[in-house]
């Protein structure tokens, strides 16, 4: 790395350019997967640029009251970092943000830091074959960008007349202001998705009324709660195995699940029973009921676990809004049925920037155009990774790589892999550049769509769910398949469908090889 510094004038403020051979940009589980996986494999020229002031991405900023994982702990973390302290089966997401404090200790992480860098804009420099990267506290220049940022990085705030001019205290989860005691407050929850589902537990226990606006229900299953021994984590500790174990054990479990995405009828049936029978023990009330169960598909939307939820709908204090909010005026929230509501406070669970990602209008390839003109018609990259006219660019947990199943870090482990073996190629055949070409892109696409088009997210009796874009109606978001399958077909570099510009300068189909190691399975 090297290191240039300079005085801006606009601020005075000292900036640092600097260069390296690889941009991370992100330091959430992808961003940091990434860092960890160059050192251990001997690569020291790389940064890692965020825009916030510490690691963590998700777990950094969901600092909401009840903010917890859906994936078990033990999968829901690095195979390269396996944690035996994890508290219980799933993790409030505190641990799960202390985690990645100490991976990011643990690999050395820290000292290719660059935090309270926003990306502004990322250029390739077609003459110089590099990435320049604008940001808040310098710019960077590099051979190759890695892309992290996240699916749910950027909260999606509500286009509803009136909000902006609401009298009381308003925020979205993701930025959850603790200046503000809610304590004693009639509280508004807008939205009963993922984040909700865990916030309106913990809310209705402090306010004095509290109304939750559902636009759609959720399915919600019953929550496995099995905490941890101190002799479990004993045992862990000491045997690696058992842990490993452990691991596999919940991978397969999640994978079983998939079978409800392919809208397989008898584990459609299953998880309809489960979520009906948890609503229906809940909730005696068949009026409060019927509002509160889904007229689609599980799956489609994710499938969320909670025992507390539901219950919640039984209290005095507890007002559940069956539909959207539509306006506000002054200190009154009307649903769409056109009752209003007295709130002091109004808490937003209405979701992330996730199919129209803000990173995408501020990446540019070598003729200016930029990521989100290239994605117009929804998120695409070859192997899930790689996008074509964007050269020595790679995306982790990018188009198509969510899961509604399984582990997310079990993909973005996939994609790390992918990309070091890019890189070695690279570097062992002289090449300049990679990128995948368009008809390569064009083809894995169309394979996504035509394996999405007979899953619960896009069949009939399906939803609108964030996993689609509503431009194209192409599933952008999930990978429509097994996670395991994800692996088997994207997590190594065979060079296929890429093009290459050698040490000559010549642009040539690269040769697919075959790959050298096999990967890990779990
Ligand atoms: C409330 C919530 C709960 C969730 N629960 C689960 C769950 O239970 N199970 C599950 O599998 N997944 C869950 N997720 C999804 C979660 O986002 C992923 O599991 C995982 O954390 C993604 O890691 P990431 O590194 O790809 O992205 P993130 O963790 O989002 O990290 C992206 C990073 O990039 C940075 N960044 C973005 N844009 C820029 C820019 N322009 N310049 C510089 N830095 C930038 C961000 O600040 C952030 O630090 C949840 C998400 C949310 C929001």
């Amino acid at each position: 790395m090297t290191t240039e510094t300079h005085t801006t004038e606009q601020a005075g403020a000292q900036q640092l350019d600097e260069t390296a051979e690889i941009l991370i940009i992100g330091a959430g589980f992808a961003g940091l997967g990434m860092g960890a996986q160059l050192r251990r494999a001997g690569r020291e020229d790389f940064l890692i640029i965020e825009r916030a002031g510490e690691v963590g991405g998700t777990w950094r900023d969901n600092t909401y009251p009840g903010a917890a994982c859906d994936v078990p702990s033990h999968l829901y973390s690095f195979s390269f970092a396996m944690n035996p302290d994890w508290s219980g089966f799933y993790t409030p997401g505190p641990e799960i943000q202390n985690y990645l404090l100490n991976v990011t200790e643990q690999e050395g992480l820290r000292p290719h830091l660059r935090l309270n860098a926003n990306m502004d804009e990322a250029k390739w420099d077609e003459q110089a074959e590099r990435w320049i990267v604008r940001t808040s506290r310098g710019t960077y220049t590099g051979r190759y960008l890695i892309t992290g940022t996240g699916h749910l990085a950027d909260p999606s705030l509500p286009d509803i007349p009136g909000l902006a001019d609401f009298e009381g205290d308003i925020f979205h989860s993701a930025r959850w202001n603790h200046d503000v005691d809610l304590t004693g407050k009639r509280v508004a929850v807008v939205g009963t998705g993922a984040s909700a589902i865990q916030v309106v537990p913990e809310m209705a226990e402090i306010a004095s009324e509290l109304t939750v606006f559902q636009r759609t229900p959720a399915w919600v299953i019953p929550r496995i709660v099995k905490p941890y021994s101190a002799a479990t984590r004993r045992k862990f500790a000491r045997d690696a195995e058992s842990m490993q174990r452990e691991r596999d054990d919940i991978f397969w479990f999640a994978e079983s699940a998939y079978a409800q995405r392919r809208a397989v009828p008898a584990a459609l049936a299953e998880v309809t029973a489960n979520a009906l029978g948890n609503l229906e023990r809940a909730v005696p009330d068949p009026e409060l009921r019927a509002k509160l169960t889904p007229s689609y598909m599980p799956g489609c939307k994710r499938v969320l676990s909670s025992n507390a939820y539901y219950p919640t709908f039984n209290r005095e204090n507890v007002t559940l809004e069956a539909s959207a909010l539509t306006r506000v005026e002054g200190t009154t929230a009307y649903g769409a049925d056109g009752v209003g509501y007295e709130v002091d406070a109004i808490v937003l669970c209405t979701g992330f920037e996730a199919a129209q990602p803000p990173f995408a209008e501020a990446i540019f390839d070598g003729e200016g155009v930029s990521l989100a003109n290239h994605w117009s018609t929804g998120m695409s990259a070859f192997d899930s990774t790689a996008v074509s006219g964007f050269p020595n660019l790679f995306a982790i947990n990018g188009p198509n790589t969510s899961l509604g199943h399984n582990s997310i870090v079990y993909i973005i482990e996939s994609q790390v892999q992918y990309i070091l073996e890019a890189l070695d190629r690279a570097d062992a055949e002289g090449l300049r550049t990679l990128v995948p070409a368009r008809p390569a892109e064009e083809e894995y696409v169309a394979k996504i769509q035509e394996r999405a088009a007979t899953s619960v997210w896009l069949m009939d009796g399906g939803c609108n769910s964030w996993y689609v874009d509503p431009r194209s109606g192409n599933l952008t978001l999930i990978w429509p398949d097994y996670a395991y399958d994800f692996r088997a077909r994207n997590g190594h570099f065979t060079g296929a469908g890429f093009l290459s510009r050698g040490a000559d300068g010549t642009v040539r189909p690269l040769t697919e090889q075959q790959p050298k190691a096999e990967a890990t399975l779990i």
